[in-house]
């Protein structure tokens, strides 16, 4: 890899680890919401069915938050070892474009429609 094609390293850096907190603060929120701090569960509230039905919405949010959170240290542990944009399957550089699109990809675009692809 020549240094032109160096892909700013401290860039994408900065860019996962900022992604990554605002994860955090996201998914933390979500868990003062579920935890029903600042809005307690009424008992024969009519609208308790409506608030178990947000609850499932929220912990889906939360469970997609912490997989990302999940893929972002993944990236971060490739990028110190100097393993960024080299994708963790097949070994070959992942498509820039691609990495701008998603900064904690770490496989390239076959490699992850393959492993995602139900066989
Ligand atoms: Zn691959």
């Amino acid at each position: 890899m020549t240094k032109s094609d160096d892909v700013q390293l401290d860039g994408v850096r900065d860019r996962l680890l900022r992604q990554r907190s605002e994860l955090i603060v996201r998914a933390g929120r979500v868990e003062g919401d579920l935890r029903h701090s600042s809005d307690p569960l009424v008992a024969d509230a009519p609208d308790q069915a409506a608030q178990i039905q947000n609850d499932d919405v929220l912990r889906k949010i939360d469970d997609a938050a912490a997989a990302e959170i999940a893929a972002i240290d993944l990236a971060l542990e490739r990028l110190k070892h100097g393993r960024y944009g080299i994708c963790s399957v097949c070994h070959v550089p992942i498509d820039p474009q691609r990495l701008l699109a998603v900064p904690y990809a770490v496989t390239c675009v076959p490699c992850s429609q393959a492993r995602n692809s139900p066989r």
